[in-house]
């Protein structure tokens, strides 16, 4: 067993589906590897880099959004609301997301406000994390 079947699913369809070496997934509580015969696993991710090493022994990177990651049976399945690879990252449209959010978390807000405002900013610096322009 060297390898485990994974879909990656996005809320713009699938993102990635195909078999993987190892996987660096970012969980609340931290950065977590994933190789193949993991313990099953259901766990939540949040807006972060991650990592994955298909079976031809190339590493891939995604920013990705809120979801969660079900590893069971040697099959990974994460569900996230966003995903995008480096090529297809509009650094002019994170940097502005990014700008947009520092200004208005500036003022005074309803915690509601407050926590959609620290998701997006924390989606725009991802975006602009994965392109090392943060
Ligand atoms: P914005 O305020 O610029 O819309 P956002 O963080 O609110 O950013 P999302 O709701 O996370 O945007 O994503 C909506 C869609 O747009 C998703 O398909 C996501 O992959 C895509 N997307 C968001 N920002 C970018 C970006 N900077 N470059 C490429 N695609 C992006």
């Amino acid at each position: 067993m060297n390898a485990f079947a994974t879909q990656i699913i996005s809320s713009d369809g699938m993102f990635y589906f195909g078999r993987l070496k190892n996987m660096i997934i970012p969980a609340v509580d931290g950065e977590l590897g994933i190789l193949p015969g993991h313990e099953e696993m259901i766990i939540a991710l949040t807006e972060g880099i991650l990592r994955y090493q298909d079976t031809k022994d190339v590493w891939h990177k995604a920013a990705i959004g809120r979801g969660t990651i079900q590893f069971a049976n040697n099959r990974c399945t994460i569900v996230v609301d966003t995903a995008e690879k480096p090529e297809d990252i509009d650094v002019h449209r994170a940097e502005d997301a990014k700008a947009r959010a520092e200004e208005k978390l500036q003022h005074k807000l309803s915690d509601r406000e407050y926590r959609l405002l620290q998701m997006s900013l924390a989606r725009a610096l991802t975006r602009l994390k994965l392109l090392d322009k943060d």
